[in-house]
């Protein structure tokens, strides 16, 4: 039975769709049949697969909104064992259309239904927001993939998508688990991108990936061509890393939300910047009780 991973954080250009596209692919590469559900009215996983949107009849939204169902809306990709369930900017009125469902937060999980039967990994990739299609995608999910770019405000952000993800847990979903947090656009130049991983590994403990996405040219070239980095350039450190996470991630379990380093106190992490100073000193507090 296949399992659901919603990849998610409320921050915008963190990774989210780079590691969504290449870690199908490879998990494709491993033999793995993966869906990818675009729910980003950006549609950058539909365009990231080389999937021409408006050619598109039906997509993800008329699956949402129950007039379509999911194995009529699904495509091939360029990627072996990897297809899509595409999106395109109509998925915007979702929001608002689910809005006044009845189970609007349940949606997706009735839509995937028996969708796992189909396929061993069904990636969402969430839009950056804690709307309501990233509810959905949550409460439909078995675990969360949290993509953080290694910059200064990291652990503020995971710290608010870690009570998030316990307020889904406690009324929508009591078996969501963290899959893991992947540390993206790793520049091994600057202490920031050090300091950054340091500190997400001392308070996240193994919740974190130990593969690191660094910050790669022909990640960000590859969607402009409309393929995966590996079938890009499949040598690229990027394409290398990608390959790391999805053998990384086959071999792991799933861990519960809100006890990232099995502790039960507040975390508190202070950044002391060494490379850019933003003058920022104040402890933030991760996970803890709810
Ligand atoms: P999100 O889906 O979280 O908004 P994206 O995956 O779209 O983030 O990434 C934001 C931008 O950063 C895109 O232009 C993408 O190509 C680029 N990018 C993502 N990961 C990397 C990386 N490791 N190195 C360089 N550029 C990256
Ligand atoms: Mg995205």
């Amino acid at each position: 039975m296949g399992q659901i991973i919603a990849c998610a954080n409320q921050k915008g250009g963190v990774g989210k769709t780079t590691t969504v596209v290449n870690l199908a692919t490879y998990l494709g590469r491993l033999g793995e049949r993966v869906l990818v559900v675009d729910l980003d009215p950006q549609g950058n996983a539909t365009s990231g697969f080389g999937v021409d949107r408006a050619l598109l009849a039906a997509t993800f939204f008329d699956v949402a909104l129950g007039d379509a169902t999911l194995e009529s809306v699904v495509v091939e990709t360029v990627a072996d064992n990897c297809w899509l369930a595409p999106a395109s900017l109509s998925l915007a009125g979702a929001e608002v259309d689910l809005a006044t469902m009845d189970q609007r937060e349940r949606r997706l999980s009735v839509v995937l239904g028996d969708a796992r039967n189909r396929y061993d990994y069904i990636l969402l990739d969430c839009p950056p927001s804690l709307g309501l299609l990233t509810v959905n995608a949550l409460t439909a999910s078995d675990s969360v993939l949290i993509p953080t770019q290694c910059e200064y405000y990291a652990l503020e952000g995971l710290s608010q998508l870690i009570a998030t993800l316990n307020l889904i847990r406690d009324n929508l979903n009591p078996g969501l688990a963290i899959k893991g947090v992947v540390l993206t656009m790793y520049d091994a130049r600057t202490n920031l991108s050090a300091d950054v991983a340091t500190e997400v590994r001392k308070h996240l403990g193994d919740a974190v990936f130990e593969t690191v996405i660094p910050r790669s040219v022909r990640l960000s070239e590859a969607p402009s061509f409309g393929l995966p980095v590996a079938l890009y350039r499949g040598d690229s450190r990027g394409a290398v890393a990608y390959a790391e996470l999805a053998a990384e991630l086959r071999g792991r379990d799933n861990r519960l939300v809100g006890e990232p380093a099995g502790r039960s106190e507040p975390l508190t992490a202070t950044i002391e910047p060494r490379a850019v100073d933003t003058g920022v000193r104040t402890p933030i507090a991760i996970g803890g009780p709810t």
